[in-house]
């Protein structure tokens, strides 16, 4: 995909790493050295997505996910940064601020003079968005008043733009309404509280925000009141998209260390890539590493069409982030005893890579989401034809359990909506990776991932043992 825009920018991000991004001492000190931050504000990538009008370079999706991966190919806290500036963290306001909200915020925004950052998650409301406690109610001088406590919030130590998601009772019209709120940090009331400390992407900052009686001015409100709901789903594909991007990098520099790696080291008087065991690993691995790239450019190629955006970026949320962290998870093994010693990068790799599981959407939670998504939409046939197997047993699984759900056992269907979850995603996975395959390795990929995507579908939902014997047992403390 050669891109006369997107090319010498990659370029620039390549050489500019090169040169300055240390991600073992970024892991070690906790933090991006400023010059860092600076020279990415230089290169114009805190303005990638951002408009024109305002002082950004307005790239698609498509160009915007390829700067992305180039920078988690090289540290993905400073990807972690960068993308969550550009996704969660100014979509809302390019998607609906007003003239005078997107004139106040998005030229320091692009220019990188400003960081942004979202915060949603909660104490008690983290994959349950519905019990969101942070409040916003009018006040007499007809200000909204802010009380709450926000979690985990990724650039919260030096940004300066929260978006807060809060319950917005009755605004709008919407009795159990919630909205998205543009909320200056150095507001009175507002108390960022320290630096978290944590198993990975330490570079990357965390922080939480407690608000007590912030004045937010009714013009801070984005889009219209009481609508947040509907408008998280589309800042969350953004999110997504951009996080899916990250884990492709990921996946692209394990997958890099480990080839150079097997080639080199020498164990039984040959390379270890002539172990037939390892070849078939690697195989493996680069199928999954192009399963998700083409799955990434299928979902941003998506971009003006929300709702397949949505879709297709939930499948590789799940698909990208499993397929990085079992990519670095075998690097690290075919490194042996030094992928487990820090120096080399390896352990650094994995465990950055480990909270993309966790974050914007806990994959359990997606993939069950993924399995009721699919169960409520009219089924859709492939375009290509040596898909219809695969398309076939999805939907086999997809028209029993429809028929199941008419029946007593609709009660609690929960880990075969999960499963179906994941047949769908394997699914897009291998459909993305035919769609775009066109070299004899990449056609050989695809078929790869169509014959484990098949697996997958027609793998049974639940194990014949009585796991709610178990789980009894464990809770009760009576299994040793
Ligand atoms: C480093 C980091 C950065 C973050 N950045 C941000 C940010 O910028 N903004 C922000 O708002 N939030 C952020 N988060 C929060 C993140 O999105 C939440 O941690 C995530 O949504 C999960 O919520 P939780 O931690 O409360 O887990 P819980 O909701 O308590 O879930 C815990 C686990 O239970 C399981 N589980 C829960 N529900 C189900 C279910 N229905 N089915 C099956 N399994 C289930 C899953 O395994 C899940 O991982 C960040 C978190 C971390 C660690």
């Amino acid at each position: 995909m050669n891109d006369a825009v997107v090319e010498p920018l990659l370029e620039s991000i390549r050489a500019f790493a090169r040169r300055h991004v240390r991600p073992l001492e970024i892991d070690q000190q906790h933090s991006i050295p400023r010059e860092v931050l600076w020279g990415l504000a230089e290169l114009g990538l805190f303005g990638a997505t951002l408009p024109r009008e305002w002082g950004g370079a307005g790239l698609s999706a498509l160009q915007t996910i390829r700067v992305v991966t180039a920078l988690a190919e090289v540290d993905r806290s400073v990807a972690t940064t960068v993308g969550l500036h550009l996704g969660l963290g100014t979509r809302g306001l390019v998607a609906w601020g007003t003239r005078a909200q997107q004139e106040r915020w998005l030229p320091p925004l692009a220019s990188g003079e400003a960081i942004a950052a979202f915060a949603t998650t909660e104490p008690n409301a983290g994959s349950d968005l519905s019990a969101l406690q942070c409040l916003a109610q009018p006040a007499p001088d007809g200000t909204l008043q802010l009380f709450g406590t926000k979690l985990y919030v990724t650039n919260g130590g030096f940004a300066s733009l929260l978006t807060v998601t809060a319950s917005t009772p009755g605004m709008g019209g919407a009795e159990r309404g919630t909205s998205l709120l543009l909320i200056d940090p150095k507001t009175p009331g507002v108390a960022r509280q320290r630096e978290e400390r944590k198993l990975g992407l330490r570079g990357s900052s965390t922080t939480a925000f407690i608000f007590d009686q912030v004045a937010v001015p009714n013009d801070a409100v984005l889009g219209e009141p009481g609508q947040g709901a509907s408008y998280l789903a589309h800042v969350l594909s953004w999110g997504r998209l951009l996080l899916s991007a990250g884990c492709v990098g990921t996946a692209r520099a394990a997958l890099d260390a480990a080839l150079a790696h097997v080639h080199h080291r020498r164990q039984f008087h040959r390379a270890l890539v002539q172990q037939e065991v390892v070849q078939r690993a690697l195989a493996r691995a680069g199928a999954i590493a192009y399963g998700m790239e083409a799955l990434v450019r299928t979902a941003a190629a998506a971009e003006h069409d929300w709702d397949l955006l949505s879709r297709l970026t939930t499948s590789a949320k799940v698909f990208c982030s499993e397929g990085a962290f079992e990519l670095a998870d075998l690097s690290l093994q075919l490194h042996g005893g030094s992928g487990f010693i820090e120096d080399t990068g390896i352990a650094l790799l994995m465990r950055d890579a480990r909270v993309t599981r966790i974050f914007e959407g806990a994959n359990d939670v997606l993939l069950t989401h993924a399995g009721v998504l699919e169960l409520t939409q009219p089924a859709a046939v492939p375009t290509d034809a040596s898909l219809s197997g695969l398309w076939s047993a999805v939907a086999l699984r997809r028209n029993v359990l429809q028929c199941e759900a008419k029946g007593v056992r609709a009660l609690n269907r929960r880990a075969a909506q999960h499963a179906l979850g994941r047949a769908v995603i394997w699914r897009d996975a291998a459909t993305a990776a035919t769609s775009l395959a066109r070299t004899p390795l990449e056609r050989a990929a695809a078929a790869l991932l169509c014959d484990e995507a098949l697996n997958v579908a027609m793998a049974p939902d639940l194990p014949a043992v009585p796991t709610h014997l178990i789980v009894a047992a464990l809770l009760e403390g009576v299994f040793p």
